[in-house]
């Protein structure tokens, strides 16, 4: 709570940040930008004048109706989520755990029973029942069942078929295609990793040459692009360095200038993050690209770099929090890119972790917290890799860990049968 001793005081530090200058060469980028700092000016302007100007507030009431809705009834809008079935499982369930909403048991039984469904019979899970199986939907079914974190959530994953599944999507170079037959970028070795680790699967061949592959995404701005040769970008820069983490391998890249691009990417006047150079705000990017500052703070000490962020994260954690607070929350729930969009669940998922980071800091004998505005607003930690709550992660390598390695990923039908029978 240190550190804010008033609403007004942050409000004013902020935003006396300047604008965008254009250098007066108009472009559409230019014109679009300004139109966003005018739009943010404008809710801030109307915030400045509710008398006795109030602390920000997180509408948690509205978001937790909101969410809780979407677990049994989503409207026609997101009829194009069908093959994302499964996200929307993580995205509603992680937002809940942030806003410390207990489960009941029934509903978690239903999500379990219903992601079963979506396991696909070769091993890993599909974006819903009848479909083929993709790495996305899996890291996010695997995600949404360590929320879970009960026995039937954690029994509904078949291990060995898992490991089938991520070894028939490694490629020779180290990478990963998405799905058989489909495209490779940076998402999938973070989904593989992530998955891997948590239930128990990492076997070093599963990994071999994908920290060289990851490696050669990061370009010379400094952030990682979906696949070589391309645009530094948010997510594909949080997913390749979220899976180096994993795979012990973030101390091989160049970390200065990953941390120099991050912090780049951090709005002067917005208060948020842009998810690429010369684009605009966007809440979700509070999580890819604030998400990185705890993976960097970690990667850097390690190094020898203990001077770099004793008290904090290595961006303006405040700023953050007021955008998101004041500009991204729709008033009956959810939240959203920025202001004049319409919530959805992706960006209330996202928003809300990347808000969980900004309120927590914490290093290897310290946790810090940093809440704008009422102490109401604080939300659970999250975990800077897997994005999942801590004690969870800890459930489920706990759980895990008992279970043997898969020793490889050829399945052996009658192997795999006489593996049943002993679990
Ligand atoms: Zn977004």
């Amino acid at each position: 709570m240190d550190g804010f001793p008033t609403a007004l005081r942050c409000f004013n530090e902020c935003h006396s940040a300047e604008k965008f200058v254009d250098d007066e060469v108009e472009t559409v980028t230019s014109v679009e930008q300004k139109k966003v700092e005018r739009s943010i000016e404008e809710v801030l302007s109307v915030y400045e004048q509710i008398p006795n100007l109030p602390q920000p507030t997180l509408l948690r009431e509205q978001h937790y109706q909101y969410l809780k809705k979407g677990l049994r009834h989503l409207s026609d809008a997101y009829e194009c989520l069908d093959a994302s079935r499964p996200w929307l499982c993580f995205w509603i369930l992680h937002s809940l755990e942030l806003l410390e909403e207990p489960i009941p048991a029934a509903v978690a039984s239903d999500v379990c029973q219903f992601l079963a469904r979506c396991q696909s019979a070769a091993g890993g899970f599909s974006g819903g029942p009848g479909q083929h199986a993709h790495l996305a939907p899996t890291y996010a079914a695997v995600n949404a069942l360590c929320i879970i974190g009960t026995e039937e959530a954690f029994n509904i994953i078949d291990r060995e078929k898992l490991l089938d599944f991520l070894m028939s999507v490694k490629q020779p170079d180290g990478s990963f295609v998405m799905h058989v037959g489909g495209e490779v970028d940076v998402r999938s070795a973070y989904c593989a990793a992530s998955v891997a680790s948590l239930t128990n699967i990492l076997i070093p061949k599963l990994f071999e040459d994908t920290p060289n592959w990851i490696l050669s995404c990061q370009n010379w701005e400094g952030g990682l692009s979906g696949v070589p040769g391309l645009e530094a970008h948010g997510g594909y820069t949080f997913c390749g360095t979220a899976a180096l983490v994993i795979l012990g391998k973030e101390h091989m890249l160049d970390l200065k200038a990953l941390l120099r691009w991050v912090v780049s990417r951090q709005m002067r006047f917005e208060g948020g993050f842009q998810g690429r150079c010369n684009k605009l705000v966007d809440g979700c990017y509070s999580f890819w690209q604030a998400g990185l500052l705890p993976l960097l703070h970690r990667a850097l000490f390690k190094e020898g770099e203990s001077e770099l962020s004793r008290q904090r994260w290595m961006f303006e954690q405040q700023a953050l929090q007021e955008y998101l607070l004041l500009c991204c929350q729709n008033p009956t729930g959810g939240l959203l890119d920025k202001p004049g969009k319409s919530r959805d669940f992706y960006h209330t998922c996202y928003c809300l972790s990347g808000l969980s980071i900004a309120q927590h800091f914490g290093n290897v004998d310290l946790h810090h917290e940093m809440i704008l505005g009422r102490e109401e607003n604080r939300l659970a930690p999250t975990h800077p890799v897997y994005n999942i709550c801590p004690e969870k992660v800890a459930k489920a390598l706990q759980h895990f860990h008992r279970l043997p390695v898969p020793d490889d990923g050829v399945s052996d039908p009658a192997a795999s049968r006489s593996r049943d029978r002993q679990s």
